[in-house]
């Protein structure tokens, strides 16, 4: 166990506070830092050591690659060993912001980095916290999610708090983020460019971009796992809160219906229940002290539910819910990224009604 620093920064002066956690990284320490999407673990990604110690505090299996955090477009040159013209219309239309390329890696990216693959996932965030991080670092910084491998993402610092406390050096709270849900994670080493994980940059959006584009197959769902999915993230149960959730799908009206004696049957078994529901819906489940119901969004903002999610699964793991159900969202937008995720929290376990 090591003494963690919390390091908290409320306003626009944090340069100072910040130096501290950039010396931590320059010697090899570990810190965790806000970004949009979730918060990250950093370490110094050209440190092989320091690398190693990321997988050591999350419990993270060694062949799942870390993500290099850049703070300049430049950075994207000196670590992949190509950078395809498609990478740079992705980069130039996207970032700063929540979406990761994967390329081919040069050498001085070490294999502790990148899980063992000759390709490396690099990002620039938009949060003004981590970039200012990674410039005085004067490294580029690896960083997964700062949660314990298998838990949900961190949305907040008390999360990061909760998971890595005696485990890493220090975390930088800059409270709550904006996106809620990991980067879109795109592939770039082929002719299209390939989707591996969904998030807050759209197919759409890409495609808009740079004219064709592509999903992992696995992404689809429903199928045996016979394929692996392309990012090695993505084949690990991930997410899940401590208690069974079902996602329940269909017409609305009927997944009000369905929920509502799922409700009953375990009310029955006099199990502790936790909801997770759109807006809309709210008042048409029962106000009973065994449920945890939780508004997640409007069925119309797929953004507001996937800001929300995380922080609900850690949530119902602290009420100790017996038994979780949630509606599924489907539309526009994020909406691939939140089924994802939620569909990856209950172990692919869905009710069709
Ligand atoms: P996390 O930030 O915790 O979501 O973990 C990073 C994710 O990025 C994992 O799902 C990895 O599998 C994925 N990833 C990172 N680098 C690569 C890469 N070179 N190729 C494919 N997937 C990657
Ligand atoms: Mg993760």
């Amino acid at each position: 166990m090591m003494q963690t620093k919390m390091i908290v920064i409320r306003d626009k002066q944090y340069r100072d506070l910040l130096r501290e956690a950039a010396d931590i990284l320059m010697s090899g320490g570990l810190v965790a830092f806000p970004t949009e999407t979730v918060y990250g673990l950093g370490a110094d990604a050209l440190n092989p050591q320091a690398a190693k110690k990321i997988y050591a505090a999350k419990g993270r299996p060694s062949d799942n690659p870390l993500i290099v955090h850049i703070a300049d477009e430049e950075e994207m040159g000196k670590l992949a060993r190509e950078v395809p013209e498609m990478a740079k219309k992705l980069a130039q239309a996207f970032w700063p912001g929540p979406m990761t390329l994967v390329m081919k890696k040069r050498e001085i990216v070490p294999l502790e980095t990148s899980g063992g693959l000759d390709t490396v996932g690099i990002r620039m965030p938009s949060n003004e916290i981590a970039r200012s991080l990674i410039r005085l670092a004067k490294t580029p910084i690896a960083a997964p999610s700062a949660n314990t491998s298998g838990r949900p993402s961190p949305t907040q610092a008390e999360h990061v708090w909760e998971d890595l406390n005696g485990k890493v050096n220090a975390i930088i709270d800059g409270g709550p983020v904006g996106i809620g849900l990991e980067s879109t994670i795109i592939d770039v080493t082929g002719s299209v460019p390939m989707i591996l994980r969904p998030g807050a940059i759209t197919m759409e959006m890409v495609k808009e971009v740079v004219g064709k584009v592509e999903l992992d197959p696995t992404l689809l769902g429903n199928q045996e796992m016979t394929q692996r999915p392309k990012a090695p993230g993505m084949k690990y149960r991930h997410y899940a809160p401590k208690a069974e959730l079902f996602v329940v799908e269909g017409k609305n009206e009927k997944v009000v219906e369905k929920i509502n004696a799922l409700i009953k049957e375990a009310q029955s078994k006099k199990m502790r229940i936790g909801l997770m529901v759109s807006r809309e819906n709210r008042d048409r489940y029962p106000n009973h002290k065994s449920i945890d119901c939780v508004v997640l969004g409007s069925r119309e903002d797929e953004a507001e539910v996937a800001r929300h999610l995380f922080a609900t699964l850690r949530e119902f793991d602290h009420q100790k819910v017996d038994i979780i159900y949630a509606e599924s969202f489907s539309g526009e937008g994020m909406a691939m990224a939140v089924m994802n995720r939620l569909m990856k929290a209950a172990g692919q376990k869905k009710i069709l009604v």
